[in-house]
Formats: structure tokens, sequence, C-alpha cells
């Protein structure tokens, strides 16, 4: 998923999309000009190639997951929130397991 979030936050130079910028890597400027060429920076919509690989990696999990589970060793939790509020359900639900 780091993936996804770095390809939807990428901003591309209109003049030439090698020259990219990312939060988390870069400065991106304020402006939403490219301080290589001067180019105007564009958002790009990935829309559609996020979801396919979503799809394509739900698909990949989703044999593991049946496999854990027909071996009632499967723990679905709600991985909504940061990592450290699932880690807290996590921890709760495999303590509430163990009993
Ligand atoms: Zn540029």
């Amino acid at each position: 998923m780091r993936y996804l979030r770095h390809r939807t936050a990428l901003r591309l130079c209109a003049a030439d999309p090698t020259h990219r910028f990312h939060p988390e890597a870069d400065t991106v400027p304020d402006d939403g000009i490219c301080t290589v060429c001067g180019g105007a920076l564009y958002q790009r919509d990935d829309g559609d190639h996020v979801r396919r690989l979503v799809g394509e990696h739900e698909a990949r999990l989703e044999p593991v997951a049946q496999h854990y589970a027909q071996q009632h060793l499967l723990l679905e939790l709600d991985a909504s929130g940061t990592s450290a509020e699932v880690t807290s359900r996590a921890v709760i639900a495999l303590r509430e397991r163990s009993r």
C-alpha cells in the first residue's frame, strides 16, 4: 500500500515527466512549478491503475486467507487508522483469542 500512496501523491512535470516530486521524499514546490525546468506540475489520475493494483493484491491474498481460515488461524480486524491503533487492535484480538 505504501507504493499506492506514493503513486497517488506523486507530482509530475508536464514538460518532462522524469522530473518527479513526492511530498515524502522531496519538497513539492508550493507554486506548482518544476524546480528543474519551470514546467507546470500535475498530479496524475491513477484511479484505474490503483484500483487494478488493489484488485491484484486482493486476488493474491485471498487463497492465503482461505488457507489460514480453514485452519482457524485467520484473525480479521479493522485496519483503518494509525499503525499504533491497528497494532493495539491486533494485540487485543490476539489476547482474546488466546484465552
Ligand atoms: Zn520539469
